[in-house]
């Protein structure tokens, strides 16, 4: 079981190489995040042993309890959807938050890392491929917002992410990715208050290695390492 999980990380980062070496990148610049959301701190710990520290996790109280039992050396990421009121369990436990999509969560936050005084890098969740069921910005609502959390002094727009849509054929989310890529260019290039962003977390298990070759910095990996995930009814 172990020597599975080791494999299948391994596997994920040599189709990553593979997919820079197409595009001419460095590997050095694509990030890979296991995804642990529902898995055991066992398989955790198994990651963390064969090298890898950045872990993925959408819920505030499993991202707490993983948190108090793994080293601490380990970077967190909170890529789901995140309440305001569950933004203080988080601020001093991640390195980055992927999921801001409104300006009301983006001021609790600044607000909790004031009381910390940190400085939290987040991205801004952008609903690409403007599906109903997604959370997210549409795309021309990204520019105002970095204008308005510009004045906010303990937050750090570092990029962009999106959840692409679930696809059978992975190609047909290509698009979305290109399209991503486009609007970090376009945000670059009006200097907003001298703001550079250069993070574009996109790809999950399906279409990983197509995101890469469109310029993804964070790829989001879940099933892809750990198996598939079984969720628990709580009745
Ligand atoms: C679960 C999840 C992933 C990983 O999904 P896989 O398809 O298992 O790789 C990536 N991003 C977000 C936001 C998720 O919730």
């Amino acid at each position: 079981m172990d020597t599975q999980l080791i494999e299948q990380y391994q596997e994920c980062l040599q189709n990553i190489r593979n997919s820079c070496i197409k595009r001419n990148r460095s590997f050095e610049d694509v990030k890979l995040i296991a995804v642990s959301k529902t898995k055991p701190v066992e398989d955790i710990l198994t990651l963390y042993n064969a090298g890898c520290r950045d872990f993925g996790e959408n819920k505030v109280q499993e991202l707490v309890d993983k948190y108090q039992q793994l080293p601490k050396d380990i970077h967190w990421h909170m890529i789901g959807h995140l309440q305001r009121n569950k933004v203080k369990y988080i601020i001093d436990k991640v390195c980055l938050i992927h999921s801001v999509d409104s300006l009301e969560l983006a001021e609790e936050i600044n607000k909790q890392a004031a009381k910390h005084n940190l400085v939290m890098n987040i991205l801004i969740e952008v609903n690409v491929a403007n599906e109903e069921s997604k959370f997210g910005l549409h795309p021309n609502q990204v520019e105002d917002f970095i204008y308005q959390v510009a004045n906010f002094q303990f937050i750090k727009v570092v990029g962009l992410m999106t959840v692409a849509p679930y696809v059978d054929i992975s190609e047909e989310n290509r698009q979305y990715f290109v399209r991503l890529c486009q609007l970090l260019v376009d945000i670059n290039s009006k200097n907003i208050d001298n703001i550079t962003i250069d993070s574009l977390s996109m790809g999950m298990t399906n279409d990983y290695e197509i995101a890469i070759e469109e310029g993804a910095t964070m790829v989001r990996i879940g099933s892809g390492i750990f198996g598939d995930r079984i969720y628990h009814q709580i009745s």
